[in-house]
């Protein structure tokens, strides 16, 4: 679904992708992490970076435990090594921004042979919905970030889309939105994304 009030979007250079809940199934049980390390319903890395260095150890300790369990189990969402494939064989890059740790995503990467070469996780700065880590993935494909897509299932890759100028895609699975950050485009599995980029394809819309 188009966002009428934004310009149309054209075949992207480039394909930022969120990882859990967007390439993969839904990873974290993010409820249960936050009683665990008693922050409430406060943001998980938010919240570490305010605690003191003990407080953060014990925390981080209950994070890192939950994400390389996950990341052990997790399957791909449908349709994502498809779109991967076609996303090669049309020379489109990717990569992976993701709130997660380098460990956890590595391990999923490997676990799925995914050969993603651009990997920019929370040990790499600033993490979204700062743009920092968007713009660090344009710099490393040498893409616009006007050219590029953000593609993600959170508020925060809408919202780091947004900071970062990049056109963002929405994926909603099925739900309502539950933020007021509007996405350029939004689908609802991530099988639309592939027949979105192949019908831009089509219609010769190319700024690759
Ligand atoms: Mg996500």
């Amino acid at each position: 679904m188009q966002n009428m009030n934004l310009p149309p979007l054209r075949l992207p250079r480039a394909i930022l992708f969120d990882m859990d809940g967007t390439l993969t199934e839904p990873l974290l049980d993010f409820p249960r992490i936050k009683a665990e390390m008693g922050i409430g319903n406060r943001p998980i890395l938010e919240s570490l970076a305010m605690m003191t260095p003990a407080d953060r150890q014990a925390a981080e300790a209950i994070l890192h435990r939950h994400e390389d369990q996950a990341a052990q189990s997790c399957r791909l969402n449908e349709g994502c090594e498809s779109l991967l494939r076609w996303l090669d064989e049309h020379h489109i890059p990717q990569a992976i921004i993701t709130r997660n740790s380098r460990s956890c995503a590595r391990i999923i990467l490997d676990r799925h042979r995914l050969a993603i070469e651009i990997l920019i996780t929370r040990e790499d700065g600033p993490f979204k919905p700062d743009p920092h880590p968007l713009l660090l993935a344009c710099k490393q494909l040498n893409v616009n970030p006007a050219e590029a897509w953000m593609v993600g299932d959170g508020v925060y890759d809408v919202q780091a889309a947004h900071h970062a100028e990049i056109p963002s895609i929405w994926l909603s699975h099925g739900k309502p939105r539950p933020f007021a950050d509007e996405p350029a485009h939004t689908i609802a599995q991530l099988p639309n994304l592939l027949l979105l980029l192949q019908a831009l394809r089509d219609k010769g819309d190319n700024c690759a």
